[in-house]
């Protein structure tokens, strides 16, 4: 469970084509990072994936099945956003907890998939902080733990590390690399941070201008970048 396929994707606002027709296939418990400089339509795509917004043209199948009729908190898609978006007056646990409370899980089952969630995130000593008594890397782990507990088909990350310094960008890629291990789930991550890209990514997607430029592993684009835009990007020896 967790097979994204894109076919023929577009979408424009308006008059402007911001992602031009895109086929792309993201396998179950594929690492998948999106990569490319600002305003190629990087968030956009995810959006769409996310169905936060409706593809112009095409579609998008989600384990095989037309996604496009399928309403966001349906499609088993957790999207971690870059700002934490926490609820301040309420602990960790009960951050954790909320969207399980929203599924109508009751307290019991809650209090233990909370607690799997911390033990794999290293929170089960904050459970009865609030965000405000917590570091940036240990908020955006909150927030990973809200998408964990629904146990969602994949992920989807949007820049989830912009905000943070650069040591604890380091630490959060390494948890975020070892939480894909643990878990096994796809994850589609957005970036514009090409170190991000190499050291995190099965699958790297390099994005210009709403088109796919080189899709690969991070050795194979390295090694053999399409164009000089790849190379540019990813920093290969041209
Ligand atoms: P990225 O995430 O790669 O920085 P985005 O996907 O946010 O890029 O944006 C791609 C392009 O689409 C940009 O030119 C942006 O201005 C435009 N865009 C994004 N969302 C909207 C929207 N809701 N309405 C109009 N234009 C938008
Ligand atoms: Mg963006």
């Amino acid at each position: 469970m967790g097979s994204i396929t894109l076919k023929n994707v577009t979408k424009s606002f308006g008059p402007v084509d911001v992602i031009r027709p895109i086929n792309l296939e993201i396998e179950d418990g594929e690492f998948v990072v999106f990569v490319g400089p600002s305003g190629c339509g990087k968030s956009t795509l995810l959006r769409l994936i996310a169905g936060l917004e409706d593809v112009t043209s095409g579609a998008i199948e989600i384990d095989g099945r037309d996604a496009t009729a399928i309403p966001p908190a349906k499609r088993g898609l957790a999207m971690v956003f870059q700002s934490y978006a926490l609820y301040p007056h309420m602990s960790v646990r009960k951050n954790i907890a909320f969207p399980l409370k929203m599924a109508g899980i009751d307290p019991a089952e809650r209090e233990k998939k909370v607690l799997a969630a911390a033990e794999t995130l290293n929170l089960t000593d904050y459970l009865d902080r609030r965000p405000g008594q917590l570091s940036g890397g240990q908020r955006q782990r909150v927030a990973i733990g809200r998408s964990i507990v629904r146990e969602p088909a994949a992920f989807l990350f949007d820049e989830p590390l912009s905000n943070l310094d650069a040591a604890l960008r380091g630490n959060m890629r390494l948890e975020i690399s070892e939480l894909h291990q643990t878990l096994k789930t796809t994850m589609v991550y957005v970036t514009h941070d090409q170190v991000e890209a190499m050291t995190m990514a099965d699958k790297i997607v390099v994005l210009q201008a709403g088109r796919i430029e080189q899709v690969g592993s991070p050795m194979e684009l390295y090694r053999n970048p399409a164009n000089r835009f790849v190379a540019g990007f990813i920093g290969s020896p041209t």
